[in-house]
């Protein structure tokens, strides 16, 4: 049986439009080859351009477009001229936000042929997660500047973190469900529960509770610090990695560069509780300098149109598509960033041969 899904492609700029072309076009090979599934593609034109002509990165009422689709597919936003936070704020953060997408996943994923800075990464068969609290945490935007403050400190700014109790469960809660799913059942909380006092021990005491609903996962407590030369020094020793807003950013950008390049790396922002949509994109931004080549790398995009199919219930294709990507990387056909000579084109059509 067929499955059709209603799915929003929001390419945006720079190589975000290269790249969700590619993906766009590894599915519909994937869709011809494997009929199980459909998707109905609903094109949208935001991001910097749009901007440029109608002073807003979306239409007002963007969000509801948005609303009755399965899922959105997304390029990259933020362009040269126009400030980062009028880009990320107007497109990017207004849909994870608006449609509360509290959970952001981020695999890290070694690919066959590509030069890792950790030396012997293939043999070792290394892969993990990081799952990031998307929705609060350091990034809540709580504080402010010109705090007056102490004799001859000048100005003082305030920024806080703001952690929720519910907000708190909810992730660690995902993040025991996904570790379940994978081979090695296992979750790695993330904090800084010895140098802040309040909301990284409420995130310690969460955890420990929720790990009592979780008997057959195993367990750890690691500080952000030690995390970090984990990543690097014992990675076989992670699953599933929770972390906060902003812990989880740094960590997953380690990952994606111990795995080769920023251009490999998938990400989803979701909805688990499915209210709304969720969205899927790869980890980069929109590449000023390489856009418009044809050089870009489409794998991150195509890795994450398979956490798309994972998400609408097409496990078996995502997998087929993942091996596809492993199938290009290890016969050579690679982008310059991973140290190829290779275009977008031809990833694309050594991922769609491999289908
Ligand atoms: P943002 O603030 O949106 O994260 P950024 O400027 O920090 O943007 P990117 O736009 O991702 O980061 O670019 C960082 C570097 O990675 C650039 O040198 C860029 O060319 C490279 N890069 C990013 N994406 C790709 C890709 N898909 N293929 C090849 N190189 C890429
Ligand atoms: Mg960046």
């Amino acid at each position: 049986m067929t499955s059709t899904y209603k799915i929003a492609a929001i390419p945006a700029d720079g190589v975000g439009t290269e790249v969700v072309d590619a993906g766009k076009r590894v599915l519909a090979a994937l869709q011809e080859r494997h009929p199980t599934f459909a998707l109905e593609w609903h094109d949208f034109d935001w991001g910097t351009g749009y901007y440029e002509q109608h002073g807003r990165m979306m239409p007002e009422d963007g969000l509801e477009q948005l609303r009755g689709m399965d899922a959105i597919y997304f390029g990259a936003v933020g362009w040269p001229g126009v400030p980062d936070h009028v880009t990320l704020w107007g497109l990017r953060l207004a849909i994870c936000q608006g449609f509360d997408q509290w959970a952001n996943v981020r695999p890290v994923t070694f690919h066959p042929g590509v030069p890792s800075p950790i030396v012997d990464a293939h043999e070792r068969e290394l892969d993990w997660v990081v799952v990031r609290e998307n929705s609060e945490g350091e990034y809540s935007g709580f504080g402010g500047r010109n705090f007056g403050g102490r004799e001859g400190s000048g100005e003082v700014a305030v920024q806080s973190a703001v952690f929720t109790e519910a907000g708190t469960e909810r992730i660690m809660r995902f993040a025991f469900d996904l570790a379940r799913t994978r081979d090695r059942k296992k979750v790695s909380c993330v904090t800084k529960s010895n140098a802040q006092q309040y909301g990284m021990v409420l995130w310690d005491d969460v955890f420990a509770r929720v790990a009592q609903d979780y008997p057959d996962v195993e367990t750890e407590k690691v500080l952000v610090d030690a995390m970090a030369a984990k990543f690097v020094l014992r990675p076989e020793d992670l699953s599933v990695v929770v972390a906060t807003n902003l812990h989880a950013d740094i960590l997953s950008d380690l990952g994606s560069a111990m795995a080769g390049s920023l251009g490999l790396a998938s990400s989803a922002n979701l909805n688990p509780e499915r209210r709304t949509p969720s969205m899927f994109e790869p980890v980069h931004g929109s590449a000023p300098d390489i856009a418009g080549q044809g050089i870009a790398n489409p794998i991150g995009a195509v890795l994450s149109a398979a956490l798309m199919l994972d998400h609408l219930g097409h496990p078996e294709e995502a997998t087929r598509l993942r091996e596809a990507v492993d199938k290009a990387t290890g016969a050579g056909v690679r982008t310059r960033d991973v140290g190829g000579a290779a275009t977008t084109e031809e990833v694309v059509e050594a991922i769609v041969a491999g289908l």
